[in-house]
């Protein structure tokens, strides 16, 4: 993927799976260009839990997890269902709120943030992909993917620009003003991934993106992500298709709540995993 996603390598190879959990450092904020001032992890999780019910009934979605993800690190996140995965993706960002611990986004504490404050940080700094697209169904490909921006204040005319050359990236240049419900589902989970990038996100967090996809519309969507993690685009996915993992730099194995194992992986640009270590 070439133009705005492209971040800067260097950069990120400095920053890239070599911070522990328990760095001290946050900056205010993120630059406009969406990287983290300071050195600061895109995402980070401390002590994280979010907890269901009680006495008996008590759930431990997500049970005292540490996690910082780095800049431009593409992160896998599986288990099986009901582990916590999605629980811990909405806390990461600020879709939920947690029970216990401290999360930041972008270097900004989140979990202590007003709603209002957290909404524009979210805004600004996350994209996210659902399993079930969450499109509008009323508008146009080209409409889903502008209206984050023109929400976020930029100008008609370069919200329109800027979504037409995401629908070009993720391969649907020509089904611009097709709505959704004339689109496949691979086709539309490539409109929400290209809606995911329209504020340029510092990171993008994506629940279960090829759940309901068929085979080949999956493979579609790995090749994105492939090119996401390739540009040094920060990407969490949470799945439990196991390919995902052959376009992920690490990926975190969750069981009740926590983590039960975190490997650096080592992919191929074709994404072919030939390699690991912890
Ligand atoms: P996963 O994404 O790995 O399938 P979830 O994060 O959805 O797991 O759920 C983790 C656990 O938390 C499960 O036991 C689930 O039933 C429970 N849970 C999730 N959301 C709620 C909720 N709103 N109320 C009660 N329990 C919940």
């Amino acid at each position: 993927m070439t133009g705005p996603e492209r971040k800067d390598t260097a950069e990120q190879e400095k920053s890239r799976g070599t911070r522990s959990s328990r760095g001290s450092r946050h900056s205010p904020a993120a630059t406009a260009a969406g990287r983290v001032d300071g050195g600061s992890p895109a995402l980070e999780a401390r002590g994280l839990s979010r907890r269901y019910g009680r006495d008996s009934g008590l759930v431990r979605a997500v049970d005292e997890v540490d996690l910082a993800v780095p800049a431009g690190q593409a992160l896998a996140v599986m288990g099986p269902s009901g582990c916590g995965k999605s629980t811990l993706l909405h806390l990461l960002g600020g879709l939920q709120r947690p029970t216990e611990g401290q999360v930041w986004l972008a270097g900004r504490r989140i979990d202590t943030m007003s709603e209002r404050a957290l909404a524009r940080l979210r805004r600004d700094t996350v994209g996210f992909v659902f399993q079930a697209f969450h499109l509008m169904d009323e508008l146009t490909a080209v409409e889903n993917v502008e209206l984050a921006a023109l929400l976020a204040g930029r100008s008609p005319g370069r919200a329109r620009r800027r979504a037409l050359h995401l629908l070009d990236q993720v391969g649907l240049a020509g089904r611009a003003t097709d709505l959704p419900s004339a689109l496949s589902g691979g086709q539309r989970q490539r409109v929400a991934i290209a809606r995911a990038l329209s504020n340029e996100p510092l990171v993008v967090l994506a629940d279960e993106p090829t759940g309901n996809l068929d085979s080949a519309a999956t493979l579609e969507v790995l090749r994105l992500f492939e090119e996401l993690r390739t540009a040094g685009q920060t990407l969490v996915v949470v799945t439990h298709d196991t390919r995902i993992a052959a376009v992920a730099d690490r990926m975190i194995t969750m069981r009740d709540g926590a983590f039960a194992d975190d490997s650096r992986l080592a992919a191929t640009a074709t994404g072919a995993v030939h390699g690991r270590e912890r």
